[in-house]
């Protein structure tokens, strides 16, 4: 980050933190305290990008959320959307599925007891291609493998769905081919990692990047939920089957100032899956 942009932020998380622990004390005393749920791509130290973060910042991060907030599954995190608690809490999620996870960020969460979900491109973890975002900027970074899965699956990581070849799903307009991308190809996952995937995300994540059917064909598939990558924070009484998640690969003061919830961000306004559209279509084509 730019150091002139760096000072604004800090001087608008000092600026605005009484009016964020006071937000903070009201939302707990009424249960409704909020889940933030972050996403990550790549955690590495070489061949930077807007989708790696640096081992240093990825610890530091760890540290600052575990001392504050509870760090919970996805599963509890829709418990406590559903039912209110009292207690902020944080979930992790990676997309796509890097092999550089395997040896700093993974480990990290592992051996601190901290919940993570992990999405994951099932193409590319079965052909060891590297994904088509990288190739188009010219550095291309090795996936994980199906046994590297299996064995994070093993030490307690939740593995989810990410596609089969992580196209913008809001563009696909072939019924077949977007359930081929969000049920199909995350049970053949399943199958290889012996688990049944209980999540799914979307990539990309925007709302552009979504359509009604993707989170229609999840629900009748068994997922228990649908991941969005636009930012945005969930709160008791909010849907709990649309996880709204955060971008963490980032510098360490913004990524503190979304966590201690940004007044801006309180109105991010939930994609609304039920809005009719072009989605109609595909599921009365089916
Ligand atoms: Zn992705």
């Amino acid at each position: 980050m730019h150091p002139l942009k760096q000072t604004a932020v800090d001087a608008y998380y000092h600026a605005t933190r009484p009016y964020r622990a006071l937000w903070m004390w009201q939302a707990r005393a009424a249960r409704k305290a909020p889940v933030m749920i972050l996403f990550y791509h790549r955690v590495a130290d070489d061949a930077a990008n807007a989708w790696t973060c640096s081992t240093a910042l990825f610890a530091q991060q760890m540290k600052w959320v575990r001392k504050r907030y509870d760090v919970v599954t996805l599963s509890e995190a829709q418990r406590r959307i559903r039912q209110g608690h009292d207690r902020p809490a944080v979930c992790i999620t990676f997309d796509d599925g890097y092999a550089d996870n395997n040896d700093f960020a993974l480990p990290l969460l592992v051996r601190e007891r901290m919940a993570c979900t992990y999405f994951v491109t099932l193409h590319n973890a079965l052909t060891g291609e590297p994904f088509p975002h990288d190739v188009k900027h010219g550095r291309p970074l090795r996936p994980n493998t199906i046994a590297d899965l299996r064995r994070w699956a093993d030490a307690g990581v939740e593995i989810g769905g990410h596609t089969r070849t992580h196209p913008d799903l809001g563009a696909i307009r072939d019924p077949d081919r977007l359930y081929d991308e969000v049920v199909v190809a995350g049970r053949e996952l399943g199958e290889l990692i012996d688990r049944p995937l209980r999540y799914f995300a979307a990539p990309f994540g925007l709302p552009q990047n979504l359509q009604p059917a993707v989170f229609e064909m999840a629900r009748e598939a068994g997922y228990e939920g649908v991941c969005s990558a636009y930012g945005g924070y969930n709160r008791p009484g909010d849907d709990a089957f649309h996880l709204q998640r955060i971008h963490a690969d980032d510098d360490f003061a913004r990524f503190r100032n979304w966590l201690t919830v940004d007044p801006r961000k309180l109105n991010v306004p939930r994609y609304d899956y039920s809005a009719p559209s072009h989605e109609l279509e595909l599921l009365a084509a089916r």
